[in-house]
């Protein structure tokens, strides 16, 4: 019989769990404050709960951990790059970003991509598979214990793309945000979407006040197609209704993602399409000046085409920050740790 991932059930869950256990129902919520509060690293921790319960509770589950394989810790502002390896073996990576509003925590939804998008490390070898509730939420667990500091802001922008691996997602920012675990304000939790349109008009639907970013990069299917395989799929018209429909059902203003490539979408003419593109959506344009990876021969913009592409915008009425690099001395993209991690272990398997 296939053992219950016991970190992903939400309290109800976990009462019928115990029920069929034997066990009375306010063990469930001692249970339940152990793994999302106290944030205990097995059930051994547990103490309050019988001998007999935590060896029952071992034999018909599994309780995910992460084990750090290395943290990278800038000397300029404090950022923590960790890489994680989950129980079966991968790795996956995650950042903490310190702010003055508080700590937030970057996650990976699954083991790789399958989006392709043209400047990602993280798509280089593809998909692995998808990331369980538990592990996406034990990435900012274990983050916290790490640094015995509250984590207050998460963002779903690691590797993956989390509209792929849309229930345990809803799954997560429930159990994230919910009461008797850490209780993450929705306001303060973000998803960063490569822009698939059936996924976002299904999250408009979920009744979260969480907020959305897309990852726009470019003002026109053209240039789309050339960084994001998914722009084949889905047209901008398409994507941008998709976004104005999240506006209108959730009332939340977008995040559109722009990184800048130099030679490639950062002329003041792109500057234009995208005012036009964005004029009548509700939300704010952030610029990302992109991190080049070893594998792609893609160059960041120069300061110069960066200052000019945003006053265009801001002198167009269009709300727009310039993504401040956060642990330039760790620096690399976002998936580089992984894939240079798991590029060393083939090398030594060789
Ligand atoms: S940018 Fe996001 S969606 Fe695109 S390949 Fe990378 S992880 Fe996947």
């Amino acid at each position: 019989m296939e053992k219950t991932d016991i970190k992903s059930l939400t309290l109800p869950e976990l009462k019928d769990l115990l029920h069929e256990m034997g066990e009375k129902p306010f063990r469930a919520g001692q249970l339940y404050q152990w793994m999302h509060e106290k944030l205990a690293a097995s059930f051994d921790e547990m103490t309050n709960l019988s001998k007999e319960l935590r060896e029952k509770l071992k034999e018909n589950c599994t309780y995910t951990t992460l084990r750090t394989v290395c943290v990278k810790i800038s000397k300029i502002d404090d950022t923590r790059k960790y890489l994680f390896e989950l129980n079966d073996g991968n790795v996956i990576e995650s950042v903490l970003m310190r702010y003055k509003h508080g700590n937030s925590v970057c996650i990976s939804s699954q083991v790789g991509c399958r989006m392709g998008c043209r400047f990602c490390a993280s798509t280089l070898d593809g998909l692995e598979r998808n990331l369980t509730p538990s592990e996406m939420l034990e990435q900012i667990y274990r983050i916290q214990r790490d640094t015995g500091e509250r984590v207050s802001n998460v963002v779903v922008m690691g590797s993956g793309e989390p509209m792929d691996n849309y229930d345990n997602l809803i799954r997560f920012i429930r159990l994230l945000s919910g009461e008797g675990g850490l209780s993450i304000s929705q306001r303060n939790i973000t998803v960063s979407t490569c822009g698939i349109v059936p996924g976002i008009r299904k999250l408009a639907e979920e009744k979260l006040q969480i907020t959305l970013a897309l990852s726009l990069h470019a003002p026109n299917d053209e240039v789309r197609r050339e960084l994001m395989p998914i722009a084949r799929r889905y047209s901008l018209d398409e994507v941008m209704d998709a976004c104005r429909y999240y506006f209108e059902k959730t009332g939340r203003r977008l995040t559109f993602e722009y990184s800048l490539v130099q030679g490639v979408n950062d002329n003041l003419d792109e500057a234009r399409a995208l005012v036009r593109l964005i004029k009548d959506q509700h939300g704010h344009v952030n610029l990302i000046p992109v991190n080049p990876i070893k594998e792609r021969d893609y160059v960041r913009s120069g300061r110069q085409a960066i200052e000019a592409f945003k006053n265009l915008l801001e002198k167009s009425g269009i709300n727009v920050t310039v993504r401040r690099e956060m642990g330039k001395d760790i620096d690399g993209a976002c998936g580089q740790l992984r894939k240079s991690f798991i590029d060393d272990e083939r090398k030594e398997g060789e």
